[in-house]
């Protein structure tokens, strides 16, 4: 048996209009190198100073994390060779960062937890390699983009925890105005560090994984992760440290990791320290409100759960399901407004609907439509078709789409609900059988289940399974 240890690095762009250290503009998509100057391309002889607006943020991110600020912090160069680095370093903060500790709350499988966050510091982006056919040229309108830092501390334990965290973390970041947090322009990156050990014994080495770009895959990441790692130590592998990257399916070495010492952190003589005075403090207070923003978004969700629950009569565990996935809420929202009834829509949306994202289906690729489902319980409910039926005819919807009721005539899908045709029905089957009515007679209630059979095979399963029966307990007792 082995244990997990995992502990996270984000870098969450903060929302400013231009760059950390110069007033080029912050942009996304603008062609190459247009935004640039000497300060960012680091050019001999240029000197750097701090923007008010970022410290601001990073302010926020601090107070809205619980962390403890530090009214004076010093930004240090980070010494590495990368063509996308065009000083030969990069400016962060090492000793005296902006933060430290801190804690996020953050709710895992329906129970809350908090996890302690370790340093919060500002630094700068690098630019971006760009690979062409034959060339890679570099683009440096990102070199020198606001950043934060955030390193939680190694507290986390399964990858369900590392997802949470994330999700948490994100929001809390982008309801503070921190930053815009698009994912997909890069605006929250997360590497995962994590290593496994036997419990009573000291930690292992850890792997850095880099380059997640969903919480999702962070999680799949992380737990193909502790496998590799936990298959290579059974079979009298070590692990070594190192960073390794997500490739869809599993991770793969990229780098052996530098330790700090190959950085030479040294304060940059540049700029002086940053001091964050009282007027700047206040202006970060005043964007939050008094309570941790963490506690104060739970708070929130669970006033919305409650107004959720009560505005379609759902029972807690129902509405803790629907919750908890926001399509599956937008999609049942929707059954809804187009005239649903929330408890049954809620039946088929925690049954069949999750079943199938349970194995792997989407529900973005579904192409069942909220009014399909409500036209396909209204068959129900007019005794056109049985429950079961039903199910077949939501099977097609939710690959082909189309319209329930033509869906159900083209498979020739029909309750038999005429009381006299199924209690003729009734009564043959009963007369062709007299030493199943015997044995029912002396006492086995399970001949039911025989004639039961007997009238669904006769009707092609479509007689309705309540009306026969009724009718098929009314024939053996009159025999
Ligand atoms: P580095 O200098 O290699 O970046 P840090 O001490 O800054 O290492 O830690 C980076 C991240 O790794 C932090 O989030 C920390 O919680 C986590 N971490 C540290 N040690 C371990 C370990 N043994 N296993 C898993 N995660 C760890
Ligand atoms: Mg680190
Ligand atoms: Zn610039």
């Amino acid at each position: 048996m082995y244990q997990a240890v995992i502990g996270l690095e984000c870098h969450v762009q903060l929302d400013t209009s231009s760059k950390l250290f110069c007033r080029c503009r912050v942009t996304d998509g603008a062609p190459a190198n247009t935004h640039v100057c000497p300060v960012c391309l680091g050019h001999p002889g240029t000197l750097p100073v701090a923007n008010a607006r970022a410290v601001e943020l990073g302010v926020r991110a601090a107070l809205a994390l619980s962390s403890t600020l530090h009214r004076i912090s010093v930004f240090a160069r980070k010494q590495y060779f990368y063509p996308d680095l065009p000083k030969g370093y990069q400016i962060s903060q090492y000793e005296e960062p902006l933060a430290t500790g801190g804690r996020l709350h953050v709710e895992v499988d329906g129970e809350r937890r908090a996890f302690g966050i370790t340093r919060i510091h500002l630094e700068e982006d690098s630019g971006k390699s760009v690979h062409g056919e034959r060339v890679t040229g570099v683009d440096f309108n990102r070199a020198g983009t606001p950043l934060i830092e955030i390193v939680s501390e190694p507290e986390l334990r399964k990858p369900r925890e590392a997802e949470a965290f994330l999700r948490m973390l994100h929001r809390v970041l982008v309801e503070a105005g921190v930053t815009r947090g698009d994912l997909e322009k890069g605006h929250f990156r997360c590497d995962a560090n994590v290593s496994v050990h036997r419990p009573g014994e000291p930690w292992g080495a850890k792997v850095e994984i880099k380059n997640v770009n969903s919480f999702r895959y962070v999680a799949r990441a992380l737990a193909f992760e502790i496998g590799r790692q936990e298959r290579l130590l059974e079979s009298g592998g070590t692990v070594v440290q190192e960073t390794r990257s997500w490739r869809g399916a599993r991770t793969a070495s990229s780098r052996v990791k530098e330790g700090s010492a190959d950085y030479r952190y040294f304060p940059d003589p540049d700029l002086p320290p940053l001091q964050v005075d009282e007027a700047l403090c206040q202006q970060a207070r005043s964007a939050l409100p008094g309570i941790p923003l963490d506690l104060w978004l739970q708070a929130r969700d669970a006033r919305e759960g409650d107004a959720f629950r009560e505005r379609h009569q759902l029972d807690d565990d129902t509405a803790g399901v629907l919750l908890r996935h926001s399509e599956v809420r937008a999609f049942f929202e929707a059954t809804v407004v187009a005239g649903g009834d929330g408890v049954q829509m809620a039946k088929w949306i925690t049954g069949e609907v999750l079943r199938r994202i349970n194995e792997g289906e989407d529900l973005a690729d579904a192409r069942i439509s909220p009014e399909a489902l409500v036209a396909l319980e209204g068959l129900i409910q007019d005794g056109t078709l049985s429950r079961s039926m039903a199910r077949d005819v939501f099977g097609e919807l939710w690959t082909h789409g189309g319209e329930p009721r033509a869906i159900a005539e083209r498979r020739g899908l029909r309750q038999v609900t005429d009381d006299w045709l199924l209690r003729d029905l009734v009564r043959d089957i009963v007369a062709r059988h007299p030493r199943q009515v015997e044995r029912y007679r002396a006492g086995n209630e399970r001949m039911v289940g025989f004639f039961m059979g007997k009238v669904m095979k006769a009707t092609g399963g479509r007689a309705d399974p309540a009306l026969a029966s009724r009718l098929v307990v009314e024939a053996l007792r009159r025999v």
